[in-house]
Parts: C-alpha cells; structure tokens; sequence
C-alpha cells in the first residue's frame, strides 16, 4: 500500500514542489494550505492531490484537519512542516504583533504539524518528519529577529524529536534552504534580486524541485540511519 504524506503549505512555492516530488516518488500525499483557495484549487485540478485548508497556528484546527487526512487517506508516514511566514522589521521596529504571528505559524504551527500525529507513529514503529527550516535560521539575518528565531528553533525540534523517536522507527530531519526562485523572491525588484544572487557562491537562486529532492530523500528508507540531521541546501551562501 502506498505510503500517506502530508505537506503543510502544500499547494505553491516550495510545498508545491515538494507535493509534486512525493507523488510521483508513489506516495499518497495531502496539502495543506491557509487561505488562497483560488491557488490550491488550481493546484488540485492540476495534480489530483487533495488540499485541505487549516490555520497551523491552530492547535484544535490542526489536529481535526489531521484526523480527516487519516480518515481520507490512512495513517500519516510521512509530515512535512513547510509551512511558513515572514514579517519582517528591524528589531526596534518590530512590533509584539509580528513576533507572535511569526512564532505561533513557523514554530508552534510545527508543534501542531507534529504533536496530534506522533502517537500513531510511535504505535506503527515509522515515521518521516521532515522540516523546512531556513539559513536565516543558522546565520541570523538583519530585520528577521522573528523568523530567524523560530527557524533556528525548527533545528531544535528535530535534534530533541530524532532522540524521542529513534527507538521508535521515526526520524526527524531539517531542511534550510538559501534563497530559492518561489513568487515571493521572484516579485523583488531585479535590482535587489540581483544583488541577492550575488552574494550566493552559486551564481543563482535554487529551485524549489531541488529542495524537494533533498525530501523525498529524507523521506525514503535509504535515509533511515540519517536523524536530527540538516541539510543546508543555499549554494554555498552559508560559508561565505
Ligand atoms: P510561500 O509563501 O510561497 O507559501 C507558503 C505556504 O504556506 C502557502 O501554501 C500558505 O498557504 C501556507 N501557509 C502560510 N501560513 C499558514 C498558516 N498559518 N497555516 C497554514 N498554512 C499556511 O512560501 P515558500 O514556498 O517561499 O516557503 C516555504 C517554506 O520554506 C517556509 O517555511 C519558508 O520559511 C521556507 N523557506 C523559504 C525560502 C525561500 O527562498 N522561498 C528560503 C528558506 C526557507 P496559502 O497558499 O493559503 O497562503
């Protein structure tokens, strides 16, 4: 029987790629989304993966939209958090507001993501989680005190979840991306998108299918000895 996926944030950018990659590596997979239903369901009519539409932020909310996965597609194998936001300013600028949409959608929504869902994998002896931290959350980055802070604690899940479920068939990996070519990089003006591309070894932003790649790996029983890992997939950016 095919294994059941769900990828938050699941139906544009990177979660998009990464939806696309599960399916055809055979899995069955279910995205999530927030609020654009215009896209997901574009998403759905292009891919026959089904879309479900939950606020991660949400505790009740993740674990009801979770328990209808499971009832539509059998038990979860395989989460990906991807889920994210920015709502940048510089610190003294930084509003309370933004700190804590920020820390509730990339940080507790990861949580929410993982929580309802990890007692059925401990029982069934597998599981793959698999989250999409950010090099911001390695490097720190100038008027992202918000983001950086709850993509450095994403790495802190994994490590402390890898020890909780080793025994227990689960791994729990992350994934920090450079900048990669989704919407949101491409709206900047081409000024300031090339002044990001040079600052990246590689010469260019990365593709969302590369990022998806690294998941299905992750995802796959090769990577079973591979646990509280990061991979850092940005270019060389990290190591200027
Ligand atoms: P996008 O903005 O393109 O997509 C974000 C997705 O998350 C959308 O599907 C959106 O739903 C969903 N989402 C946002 N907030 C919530 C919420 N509260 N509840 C449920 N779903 C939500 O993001 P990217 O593809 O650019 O980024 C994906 C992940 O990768 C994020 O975690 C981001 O931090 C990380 N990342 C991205 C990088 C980049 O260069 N793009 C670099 C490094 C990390 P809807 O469509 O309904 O709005």
């Amino acid at each position: 029987m095919a294994k059941v996926a769900l990828v938050t944030g699941g139906s544009r950018g990177i979660g998009e790629a990464i939806s696309k990659a599960l399916k055809a590596e055979g899995y069955e997979v279910a995205a999530t989304y927030a609020g654009n239903d215009e896209k997901a369901a574009a998403f759905t009519e292009a891919t026959g993966i089904k879309t479900y539409k939950w606020n991660v932020a949400d505790y009740d909310a993740s674990k009801a939209g979770l328990a209808q996965v499971e009832a539509d597609l059998g038990p979860i194998d395989v989460v990906v958090a991807n889920a994210g936001i920015t709502r940048d300013a510089p610190f003294h600028k930084m509003s309370p507001e933004q700190w804590k949409e920020v820390i509730d959608t990339n940080l507790t929504g990861v949580f929410n993501t993982i929580h309802p869902i990890w007692p059925g994998m401990r029982e069934r002896k597998f599981g793959r989680i698999i989250v999409i931290s950010s090099i911001n959350g390695q490097k720190g980055q100038f008027a992202q005190v918000n983001y950086a802070a709850t993509k450095a604690g994403d790495l802190g899940i994994v490590k402390s979840l890898a020890q909780e479920g080793a025994r227990a068939g689960i791994t729990a990996n992350a994934i920090c991306p450079g900048y990669i070519a989704t919407e949101m990089v491409m709206a900047v003006p081409e000024k300031v998108r090339e002044s990001i591309i040079g600052q990246i070894p590689a010469g260019r932003l990365g593709e969302p299918e590369e990022i998806a790649r690294c998941v299905t790996f992750l995802a796959s029983d090769d990577a079973g000895f591979i646990n509280g890992s990061t991979i850092s997939a940005n270019g060389a950016q990290f190591f200027v």
